[in-house]
């Protein structure tokens, strides 16, 4: 059994991120996905050691459905809510990657994809910042606030066992009032 750990979950570990000690149970519905079948894993953060590369399953889906901090667990409110690596990608390019992008979106709006980390606090972003090195090399961190509106995209993973789909993690997308005109001459073209 993996013993309890001295780091603190939230302050030295993002309360996001898997532990050793945190197994994958197998698919069940699950309430952060609205009952859909969704991929489980036990809760028991600081077990183990902290999976630094590996978002824990159910707290993943949490910090999108619900909009908690990564970092902190804690809500995040509309007016601080920061993203650090997001891609822009037009609505275009999520459909044509099997996106399920809401029908009133055009292909040339521009979105603000942050994958699978819902927007921090702007005091975590700092101190995760401060404190990852990762980070602060990375020539992807552009600080930046999150958008008011958003979708979330569900990832899906095939049953092993029979020919369901469950949702492992969820995608969380920006939506911009911006259009990228590159893309439109592209499509009509
Ligand atoms: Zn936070």
């Amino acid at each position: 059994m993996p013993g309890p750990s001295k780091l603190v979950v939230g302050v030295d570990v993002p309360w996001v991120m898997s532990w050793s000690g945190e197994a994958i149970i197998g698919a069940a519905p699950c309430r952060t996905v609205g009952g859909r079948l969704a991929l489980m894993q036990a809760s028991d953060p600081g077990s183990g050691k902290p999976q630094y590369s590996k978002n824990h399953l159910v707290r993943q889906r949490l910090t999108i459905a619900r909009m908690l901090c990564p970092m902190c667990g804690e809500p995040t409110k509309e007016n601080d809510r920061w993203t650090q690596i997001a891609a822009r990608r037009c609505a275009g390019q999520l459909r044509a990657r099997g996106g399920q992008v809401r029908a009133d979106i055009a292909d040339d709006r521009v979105m603000i994809d942050a994958g699978s980390i819902a927007p921090l606090h702007r005091r975590c972003v700092d101190r995760s910042m401060k404190y990852c090195p990762h980070l602060r090399a990375s020539d992807d961190v552009m600080v930046m606030r999150f958008p008011r509106e958003w979708l979330v995209l569900p990832l899906l993973v095939k049953s092993e066992t029979g020919d369901g789909v469950a949702v492992a993690f969820l995608q969380l997308c920006g939506i911009t009032q911006t259009i990228d005109r590159r893309w439109r001459t592209e499509t009509t073209a």
